[in-house]
C-alpha cells in the first residue's frame, strides 16, 4: 500500500501568522473606525525599481519577436546574470566564478531544496530564534535537528561548543527575526568549527544589503576557509522588492567537496534534472538590479526602510527598552516590558494603540519574551506607531 512521507505528521501547526491575522481581523470587525499600524509584516511595501520595470517590459517585448524570443533558459541560470552576480561579489572583494552562481526562484526554495544533496542521516543545527522554514524543511525530510538557542547574554549570536555534533548548519546573518549580525571573528568561529568537523554551513544572506557598517561581513565568503565549508543562499526579495516577482541565487564554491563528491557538480545535476531554469523575463529584470542605475534605485528603497527602523529604535530608546537589530538589518527585536509574554504584549499593542507586530514565540522557544518589529511598513504608519509606543511604554 502507498505510504505518504510520514515525516509530515511530525510538523507542528504554525499558528503564528494565522493567529495574527485572526486577532487583527476580529479587532478590525469590532472597531471598524480604527486604522491598524502594521509593523509585523516581513513583506516589502515599496514597488520594484524603475530600472527593473524597464528591463522586465523590454524582456516581455523580446518574447513577442521571432528574432529575440527565448525558450528554455539554462537550468543553472542565464550566463550573463551569473556573470553580473559574480561581479557584484567582486565589488565587495569576494572572488566568485560565474560557474559557482546558481540562479534560483528565491531563497526559501533553495534553503529546503538544497537538502537533496545531503544524506538524510545528517544532523542539522539551527540557530534560534530562526526563520521557521529551516525547521519545517528539515522535519519534512526526517532529519535530526539540534536547536541552538540564543539570548540577551550572547547578543542572539550563539556558537557551538566542543560537544556539538552538527553536520548541516543554518546561519542567517543579518538575522530574521533578531536583526543580529555576526562579525568576522564570529563567522570565523563557525567556519573553523565546520572545517574541523567536516560540516557544511548553509548561510542565509537574504538581508546582506541592509548592512551599513563596513566592518561587518555581508558574505560568508569574506571569511578565510569558507570556500571549503559553506554554501550561500541569497535573494532579491528584500534587497530589491522581488518578494512577488521571485528571484534569488545560490553560491556553491567549486572546491566544496565531501566524501569525494563535489557539491557544485551535484547541484548542477540536481538543477538540470529537477528544473528547466528561471524565466527569461525574470532574469532580465534581476540583471537590472545589478546595473549602476538599478543599484542606486534599490538602495533608495532600502534607505526608506532603514529610516523606518531608526524611527522605531528611537522610540524604544526613549522608553528605555532593550532591543537588538535595526541598524544593519530590517528587523528590530525587543524585550517585552515587565516580563510579559510575546502574545500578551501583542494583545496589549493591538488593543491599546492599534500597532501590530510579531510575537517572538513564533521563531522558537527562546523568543517567548521578545517581539519583532519590521521596518518594511509604510513610513507614515511607522512614525505614528512610534509615537504611540512612546505614549504607552515610556515610564
Ligand atoms: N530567508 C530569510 C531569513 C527570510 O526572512 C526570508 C523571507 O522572509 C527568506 C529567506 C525567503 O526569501 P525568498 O522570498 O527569496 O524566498
Amino acid at each position: 500500500m502507498l505510504k505518504p512521507n510520514m515525516n509530515y505528521a511530525d510538523l507542528k501547526d504554525s499558528y503564528l501568522f494565522y493567529n495574527i491575522a485572526q486577532k487583527t481581523k476580529a479587532y478590525s470587525e469590532k472597531n471598524p473606525d480604527r486604522h491598524l499600524l502594521r509593523l509585523g509584516i516581513g513583506d516589502v511595501s515599496l514597488p520594484l525599481a524603475p530600472a527593473v520595470i524597464d528591463a522586465l517590459n523590454k524582456a516581455v517585448l523580446d518574447q513577442a519577436e521571432k528574432t529575440t524570443f527565448r525558450g528554455y533558459m539554462p537550468e543553472c541560470g542565464d550566463p550573463s546574470l551569473r556573470q553580473v552576480i559574480a561581479e557584484y561579489y567582486s565589488t565587495r572583494s569576494v572572488e566568485i566564478s560565474p560557474d559557482e552562481v546558481f540562479v534560483s526562484s528565491g531563497a526559501s526554495d533553495e534553503l529546503g531544496d538544497i537538502l537533496a544533496i545531503f544524506d538524510k542521516g545528517n544532523t542539522t543545527l539551527i540557530t534560534e530564534p530562526a526563520y521557521p522554514a529551516y525547521v519545517d524543511a528539515n522535519i519534512m525530510e526526517g532529519r535530526r535537528i539540534i536547536h541552538l538557542s540564543s539570548g540577551i547574554d550572547n547578543g542572539f549570536l550563539p556558537f557551538p561548543d566542543e560537544n556539538t555534533e552538527a553536520d548541516l548548519i543554518y546561519i542567517c546573518s543579518p538575522n530574521n527575526p533578531t536583526g543580529a549580525v555576526y562579525d568576522h571573528a564570529g563567522l570565523k568561529k563557525w567556519v573553523d568549527y565546520a572545517n574541523a568537523r567536516g560540516s557544511v554551513i548553509l548561510f542565509d544572506a537574504a538581508y546582506e544589503a541592509f548592512i551599513e557598517d563596513p566592518s561587518l561581513p555581508r558574505s560568508i565568503f569574506e571569511i578565510d576557509g569558507a570556500r571549503n565549508c559553506a554554501i550561500e543562499i541569497c535573494s532579491l526579495s528584500k534587497t530589491a522588492g522581488f518578494t512577488g516577482t521571485r528571484l534569488g541565487y545560490t553560491i556553491i564554491p567549486a572546491e566544496l567537496e565531501r566524501c569525494g563528491m563535489n557539491l557544485n557538480s551535484m547541484w548542477i545535476r540536481n538543477r538540470t534534472t529537477k528544473t528547466n531554469g528561471i524565466s527569461y523575463i525574470l532574469q532580465k529584470g534581476g540583471a537590472a538590479v545589478f546595473t549602476v542605475e538599478g543599484r542606486r534605485q534599490v538602495l533608495e528603497n532600502i534607505k526608506i526602510y532603514k529610516n523606518n527602523a531608526r524611527v522605531i529604535m528611537n522610540a524604544l530608546d526613549e522608553c528605555g527598552i532593550w532591543y537588538c537589530g535595526g541598524k544593519n538589518a530590517p528587523y528590530i527585536w525587543m524585550k517585552c516590558p515587565d516580563g510579559m509574554g510575546s502574545w500578551e504584549f501583542f494583545d496589549l499593542l493591538l488593543n491599546e494603540i492599534q500597532v501590530v507586530g510579531t510575537p517572538g514565540e513564533g521563531f522558537g522557544k527562546c523568543g517567548e519574551k521578545f517581539f519583532r518589529f519590521s521596518s518594511f511598513g509604510d513610513p507614515e504608519d511607522t512614525r505614528n506607531a512610534a509615537e504611540r509606543l512612546i505614549r504607552l511604554l515610556r515610564k
